[in-house]
């Protein structure tokens, strides 16, 4: 298949995926391969990578719409891994095949689940190997490959050989998002969420999630004069008036009709995160 198709494949929106379109690509990474030609072959990883991710997307939504949450934050996760590691090697600023899109859209559905707290494992790297060439690569030893970079049409990494555990760490911003934390009898609203999501009639659809910054309820009507309400026993106006600490994130969810009317936000709502 020629290359110009799979390019345009990919470039519509779509919500039902021809796994052969993926086959092709592949034939024709092995193709590139095969002759050497490595440009090529690293081109075919990237739509590879981009199938995958616009695919994962609608099942992830799929997912939101079935309210399967935590299957679908999971999903989101994988998708915003696949969608960093492609823009080490490919520009996703290019509209064409929706990636910065998909990567706004996780950003915002993310801002919208109710997981405050995550695990973040801390452990020491002792050995690592690089996946292009199998050679041991630290600080001291530099095979030459880097991280995150394409090479015929495979991605480097460093794999971990053998680690030293330390523990455990309770973080609020993590870098792998998987690891959320499940308060035992606690239920989780995932109310915000839901409101969106019913909300949505397609995928790709134009909303965004507009963050500002609001008075907690508890600060409203205080005097300036009156005992300040976090409990420090001092007057409000020489405590937390006008700080940082009075305020919370309220999210304003706007969708933006392609059509030029733009809908009224649908709603708005405040989170202590
Ligand atoms: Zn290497
Ligand atoms: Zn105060």
């Amino acid at each position: 298949m020629e290359v110009e198709h799979i390019e345009k494949y990919l470039s519509i929106n779509k919500t039902n995926f021809d796994n052969q379109i993926l086959e092709y690509i592949n034939n024709n990474k092995m193709l590139a391969v095969n002759e050497g030609n490595e440009d090529l072959a690293n081109y075919m990883w990237c739509l590879n990578k981009i199938f995958k991710i616009q695919k994962n997307y609608i099942s992830a939504y799929n997912l939101l719409k079935n309210k399967e949450f935590q299957d679908a934050w999971l999903l989101l996760d994988r998708i915003e891994i696949d969608i960093y590691l492609l823009s080490n090697n490919f520009d996703i600023s290019s509209d064409k095949y929706n990636i910065e899109y998909i990567l706004d859209r996780i950003h915002d559905f993310q801002k919208l689940y109710p997981y405050e707290y995550f695990i973040s494992r801390e452990s020491i790297i002792k050995s690592e190997k690089c996946t292009i060439c199998g050679r041991k690569v630290g600080i001291r030893h530099s095979c030459g490959h880097k991280k995150g970079r394409l090479y015929n049409g495979e991605l480097c990494l460093h794999k971990v050989t053998d680690f030293e555990f330390r523990g455990m760490a309770l973080v609020k911003n993590p870098f792998d998002k998987f690891a959320y934390i499940q308060i035992e009898d606690k239920e989780y609203n995932y109310g915000m969420i839901e409101l969106l999501i019913n909300e949505l009639h397609s995928p790709y659809e134009k909303w965004h999630i507009e963050d500002t910054k609001i008075k907690k309820i508890e600060y409203l009507r205080i005097g300036r004069n009156e005992l300040c309400p976090c409990g420090s026993n001092r007057k409000y106006k020489k405590c937390c008036k006008d700080t940082e600490k009075e305020l919370m994130t309220h999210y304003i969810i706007v969708f933006d009709n392609p059509e030029g009317h733009k809908r009224m936000p649908l709603t708005t709502f405040s989170t202590y995160k």
